[in-house]
């Protein structure tokens, strides 16, 4: 399948290796090719710039937003929460029929540590983008757990879980689909419902964060358990 992913961060980059391990051909969207291709200077988290990653990993190939999006079957948005509609926005009309996964966090930084977000409550970003993109099919998925574990979930000693939340049955088991493909078993996809579900899976980052730093890593993730009877 020909898959998508926007944004060129490390949650992109994942996902990019993990979707072209298992066989999918993907393209990466970003805002301006020759600047990416040009940055010298990795992120704050000590990610290399692209293009040191990208030499790594010479298959996977670099385009815009939109081109990314034009050939992708399946969009993937990994772009920054609060970048997220104008990233979309300049796929415009390429996402119209396509399964969209929402992967982004409306994260903001603008105020300091800990971030807040940008969108709560009655609204979320996944609904945001569902409403400005009508024909597409968004299904949040992934937005709560670290990127490594994204494509890597047995990393972990136990089993744990993975959320869908999108109102197109056909589109959740698209993704469905491509979780088991990056190692998720079928008993930890767990659909919470429809787009609007998608604010309990934001609302769950400020947890996210303090657990991050009670913890002292960011490698885990949780796991329902429901009584037997
Ligand atoms: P990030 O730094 O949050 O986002 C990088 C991407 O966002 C880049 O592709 C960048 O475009 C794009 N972008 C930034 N501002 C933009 C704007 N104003 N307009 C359009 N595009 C813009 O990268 P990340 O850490 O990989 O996270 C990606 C998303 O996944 C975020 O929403 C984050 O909250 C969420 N998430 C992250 C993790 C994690 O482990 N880090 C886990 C779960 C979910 P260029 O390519 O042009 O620079």
């Amino acid at each position: 399948m020909k898959i998508a992913i926007l944004g060129t961060g490390i949650v992109g980059r994942t996902l990019a290796n993990g979707f072209s391990q298992a066989g999918h051909d993907v393209l990466m969207g970003t805002r301006d090719v020759t600047e990416t291709l040009a940055r010298k200077e990795g992120d704050a988290m000590g990610n290399p710039p692209f293009p040191e990653w990208q030499r790594e990993h010479p298959e996977i190939q670099l385009a815009t937003f939109a081109e990314a999006a034009s050939t992708g079957e399946v969009v993937i948005n990994a772009t920054s929460g609060t970048g997220s509609l104008d990233a979309l926005a300049a796929a415009g009309s390429a996402l119209e029929n396509k399964v969209l996964v929402d992967v982004a966090n409306p994260l903001d930084f603008s105020h300091g540590m800990p971030p807040t977000l940008s969108v709560a409550n009655t609204d979320s970003l996944a609904e945001q983008i569902q409403q400005r993109f009508q024909g597409a099919k968004v299904v949040k998925a992934l937005n709560t757990m670290n990127a490594r574990l994204m494509i890597n979930p047995s990393s972990l000693s136990e089993d744990h879980d993975v959320f869908l939340a999108g109102d197109d049955d056909a589109a959740k088991e698209t993704v469905r689909h491509l979780l088991h493909e990056l190692g998720w078993k079928d008993g930890n996809i767990v659909d919470v419902g429809g787009i609007q579900a998608a604010r309990g899976l934001e609302m769950y980052l400020p947890l996210w964060l303090n657990l991050m730093g009670k913890l002292g890593t960011p490698d885990f993730n949780i796991k329902i358990v429901k009584a037997t009877s």
